[in-house]
């Protein structure tokens, strides 16, 4: 999708730090983290939120999920544990609408959620 900044890093034409990368689902490094692990995991096909995604009924919802596991074991937090969170819309804090799952680790974490 043209001026969508996610689909420019999934694209390659936005740099960003590529934690690990198939032909469907792109990892990467948050600019601005969170905690000690945050990685956002991405479809490479544009999709505005996970609710989107799913009503999609694709199997890329499972490809992300299963990609973000991937990553939490590569990066030592899968035993102690790990956050995946999908900010969906504005009040949830959404600021860009391609769907992205945030893999937070490495720290222990509060909940609720401030
Ligand atoms: P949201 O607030 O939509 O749930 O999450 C968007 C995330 O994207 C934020 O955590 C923000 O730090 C991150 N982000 C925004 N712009 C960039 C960018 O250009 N590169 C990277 N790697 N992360 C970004
Ligand atoms: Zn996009």
């Amino acid at each position: 999708m043209a001026d969508c900044l996610f689909c420019g890093i999934a694209a390659g034409d936005i740099p960003a730090t590529i934690v690990s990368a198939n032909s469907r689902t792109v990892a990467f490094r948050d600019i601005n983290p969170q905690a000690p692990v945050h990685v956002l995991v991405i479809p490479r096909a544009h999709h505005a939120n996970v609710a989107e995604l799913g009503a999609a009924g694709e199997a890329l919802l499972c490809d992300l999920v299963a990609h973000a596991r991937e990553v939490a074991v590569a990066e030592g937090i899968a035993d102690a544990g790990y956050r995946i969170v999908f900010n969906t819309g504005p009040e949830a804090g959404q600021t860009v609408d391609h769907v992205h799952a945030h893999l937070l680790g490495g720290r222990p974490m509060s909940w609720p959620p401030g």
